[in-house]
């Protein structure tokens, strides 16, 4: 009965985490439920590929993941962006970069 309990507590813990964290709260609840204590952790630990820094690509100006060495969209090779080049992940410019 205590078991139950704390793999109910855990679960909640992990859909908090999941949902402060923009990932999917009944994902993390099972994950979390599951495995107890060690599932909010990875849920803490666990990152979003959309939180991943973007840039621009220098050929035809699609949003790519800073760590990309070619250009999905035009196949331009990337070095790896100046400062000024990496640009925000925001909503719209993710949609453009299929992430
Ligand atoms: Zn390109």
């Amino acid at each position: 009965m205590t078991y139950l309990l704390i793999c109910l507590a855990s679960g909640v813990l992990g859909a908090l985490v999941a949902l402060r964290k923009g990932s999917s709260p009944p994902l993390w609840f099972l994950v979390s439920a599951v495995i107890p204590i060690l599932g909010p952790v990875a849920a803490l630990l666990y990152r979003r590929e959309t939180e991943v820094a973007l840039r621009r690509c220098p050929g035809c100006g699609t949003p790519t993941r800073i760590y990309d060495a070619l250009c999905m969209n035009c196949g331009t090779e990337l070095s790896y962006p100046e400062e000024l080049e990496i640009i925000e992940p925001t909503a719209a410019v993710r949609v453009r970069a299929r992430l």
